[in-house]
């Protein structure tokens, strides 16, 4: 899996703080220099004032204001699985690889086998590894090596099926259906800073899957720099609540 921050709003704090203001100005925000807009926000400079304001929004549930910056991520090799479940988030927009357009005819199923093109869940491989919804605890070594070489050899034989299926002509978006909902796709995912916290409310919660929540984990540290006060006291103040959109 990769993340990257493709594009975003520039300065999205500055944004947010004058949306806030917006709301107990009798003048027009549009009108008002910026320092103008936050004068008797407490602190002693303009960052200093920034970050008491967004502070303030966020512990009062004034979410509102968050809505007005987006950021748009491009997501690498994550499971179909993780994306039926990221999908779910009705205000996030999305761009999905085809497998219509793009087809996987030329990926060797040796390569398959050894780990490319399918997304390799933990319990495939560590003893160790403890899902949520798993009956049995720890394995032994002969066990997981077991576990790891059904999973290989189904994968590949999917992937051998589907090339097959596409030299005796089946169109790719037929052919598809017999591969894994682990297949590896790659999205672009835009969304607003209140939906992003509410996303991660939900993903990087202690009940989500490990795949998504280490894929919101990546989108979170991004969102980190590119939105820094809200993000640091996201990650400090509210991560880990009970999911909550408004007060
Ligand atoms: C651990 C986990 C397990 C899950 N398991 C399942 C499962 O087994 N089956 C399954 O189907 N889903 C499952 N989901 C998905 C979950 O039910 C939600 O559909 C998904 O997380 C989207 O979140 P959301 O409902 O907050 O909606 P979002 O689309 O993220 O919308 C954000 C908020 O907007 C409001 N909203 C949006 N649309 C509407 C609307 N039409 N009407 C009213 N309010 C609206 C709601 O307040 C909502 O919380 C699971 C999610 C998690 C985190």
């Amino acid at each position: 899996m990769d993340v990257k921050l493709l594009e975003a709003t520039p300065d999205p704090e500055r944004v947010i703080c004058s949306a806030a203001r917006n709301d107990y100005l009798s003048e027009f925000v549009g009108d008002v220099p910026f320092e103008e807009a936050m004068e008797g926000i407490d602190g002693d400079t303009i960052e200093e004032k920034r970050e008491t304001l967004i502070g303030h929004l966020l512990d009062h549930g004034h979410f509102g204001p968050f809505e007005h910056p987006q950021a748009t991520f491009a997501i690498k090799g994550v499971s179909r699985s993780c994306m039926a479940q990221i999908t779910r988030h009705r205000h996030a927009s999305f761009d999905i690889q085809s497998m219509r357009y793009v087809s996987f005819d030329d990926v060797d199923p040796a390569d398959v086998e050894e780990g490319a093109m399918v997304v390799t869940p933990p319990s495939a491989v560590d003893p160790d590894w403890i899902g949520r919804n798993q009956s049995s605890g720890s394995v032994d070594e002969e066990t997981v090596a077991e576990r790891k070489r059904v999973f290989r050899e189904t994968v590949r034989d999917s992937v051998e099926s589907y090339q097959r299926l596409l030299d005796l002509g089946m169109p790719p978006e037929d052919a598809r259906f017999v591969l894994p909902i682990g297949t590896e796709v790659n999205i672009v995912m835009s969304v607003n800073a209140r939906m992003l916290m509410h996303i991660a409310d939900m993903r990087a919660a202690a009940d989500s899957q490990w795949e998504i929540r280490e894929m919101t984990e990546s989108i979170l540290d991004l969102a980190a720099d590119w939105c820094p006060t809200t993000f640091e006291h996201y990650e400090k103040h509210l991560k880990g609540r009970k999911n909550r959109l408004a007060p």
